[in-house]
């Protein structure tokens, strides 16, 4: 039975990562895909000890479908080379002792049991020393709730009482939190990602050491910042993790310290501001949107794009993010041509973000007439988009080149009298139909050639 060389010959009906509930009883919480089983037995039938690790053995006790399974293993690189041999296999992390084995068209993350070296940038440890110890592997790892693994006869290995901080809800480090911090500072946030998504509190005393550390992520690379804040922001625990945690946030956004007049108000402002985002959808933009509403109102708008850039978000969503900014106090009328052009300058997804900044705001200073105001309007965008009526240039029933057999000379009258002929049709004075805008253009024609 052990090294199958088929996947499907696979008997996982006993292998199931199981918890206890608090009434004792044993559930299933979560089957261990096909591939993964796979991989675990292949190494074990090779003689070499495989356990799953980190955040899919979290995810499975907590109840939720892991999206990745990690692997580590005492083999050495070459020799998990060697195990899958027959199998397509990425190299690129190899001298960190990760292999990538692709299993039906999905690739698994298969690591050497490792120890970090020092940390001489707070980023990369200097080097990675391989190793025969599970402990040691687990021990390097950041909380106890991603420090446990699974082996498929031994169970649930937890050295560092990482089952009872995800029953208690608790965000530890693993060993001293100021140095586990000082080693690599991105822990910082990433405690703050699992607060925010899983809503656990941090421990006291990981708390403390996360506010002493901060200054340290100003040393982290921006694209590893942004994957955690963005998570903290989207958060469904948000909330409490924005607020308790400002010091931090302020280390990311120091535009964030100059724009209280004093700390009482800081403290009011902030908190205020982090129920806000936390009670709007979580849309990344409608987010960031609220964030730059406050930092913006004491300071220059131009400072939303810096911020927006030194997070390095791709210049499509910085634009996009800026727009929704802009326009955040536009006055949405629950009138068709209001609509219409609204969705022709932001587009659906546009004009439902806009209504949601709209709405947080108005929630946030109690506007109720405003909330009914904005339910309005976005029916009526819903119907406007349902009922295929035109709005937007490409939707209208004549184009340029129409216009230029007309005989309107080419360049930029053609689209002057495509915007008027597009208001029109958003006024409801002309019907979308291309006789009776050909019709039109004519009369209107001397004003444009
Ligand atoms: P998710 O995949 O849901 O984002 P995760 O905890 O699995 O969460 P990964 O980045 O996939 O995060 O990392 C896998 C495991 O590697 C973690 O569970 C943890 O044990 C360890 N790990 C990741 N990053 C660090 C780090 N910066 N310091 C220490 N251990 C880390
Ligand atoms: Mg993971």
């Amino acid at each position: 039975m052990e090294d199958p060389t088929q996947i499907d010959s696979i008997n996982k009906t006993c292998y199931n990562i199981q918890n206890r509930n608090k009434m004792g009883c044993v559930h299933v919480v979560s089957n261990i895909p096909n591939i993964v089983l796979f991989a675990l037995q292949r190494l074990e039938g090779k003689g070499f000890d495989a356990y799953l690790v980190g955040g899919c053995v979290r995810d499975s006790l907590l109840g939720m479908t892991p999206h990745d399974w990690d692997i580590c293993t005492d083999a050495l690189p070459e020799e998990i080379l060697q195990c899958f041999e027959d199998q397509e296999v990425v190299c690129t992390g190899m001298r960190h002792g990760t292999v990538g084995v692709v299993l039906e068209g999905q690739m698994l993350e298969i690591t050497t049991f490792r120890l970090d070296g020092t940390y001489s940038d707070q980023r990369h440890p200097d080097q990675v020393t391989f190793t025969k110890s599970l402990e040691l592997d687990l021990k390097r790892r950041d909380f106890t709730i991603n420090a446990m693994a699974y082996h498929l006869q031994k169970g649930v290995i937890d050295l560092f009482g990482g089952r009872a901080d995800l029953q208690a809800g608790k965000i530890r480090c693993v060993g001293d939190a100021k140095t586990r911090f000082t080693e690599d500072a991105l822990r910082i946030l990433r405690g703050l990602r699992f607060s925010a998504t899983l809503g656990f509190c941090v421990d006291e005393t990981t708390a403390r050491a996360m506010h002493q550390e901060r200054m340290g992520l100003r040393a982290v690379a921006m694209e590893r910042i942004r994957g955690e804040w963005d998570r903290i922001l989207l958060g469904g625990n948000a909330s409490i993790v924005l607020s308790d945690f400002f010091s931090i946030v302020a280390v990311l956004i120091p535009e964030l310290q100059s724009c209280f007049i004093s700390n009482d108000q800081a403290q009011v402002e902030w908190r205020s501001l982090a129920n806000t985002i936390a009670s709007s959808p979580p849309s990344r933009a409608v987010r960031w949107v609220l964030l730059l509403d406050l930092i913006t109102r004491r300071r220059d708008a131009g400072v939303a794009r810096q911020i927006l850039q030194q997070f390095c978000y791709g210049q499509k969503e910085v634009q996009y993010i800026l727009q929704l900014f802009k326009h955040k106090e536009k006055k949405l009328l629950p009138e068709p041509p209001c609509v219409k052009r609204v969705l022709r300058l932001l587009g659906m997804q546009g004009i439902l973000d806009l209504i949601a900044v709209q709405e947080a705001l108005a929630t946030s200073k109690g506007c109720r007439r405003a909330l009914g105001n904005l339910r309005r309007v976005k029916s009526l965008a819903r119907e406007i988009v349902g009922s295929g009526a035109c709005y937007s240039l490409d939707m209208l029933a004549v184009n340029g080149k129409d216009l230029i057999e007309l005989g309107i000379p080419e360049g930029p009258k053609v689209g002057g009298l495509l915007e008027k002929i597009m208001m029109q049709v958003i006024d409801d004075q002309l019907e979308n139909n291309r006789e009776s805008l050909l019709h039109y253009a004519k009369g209107v024609l001397h004003e444009f050639s």
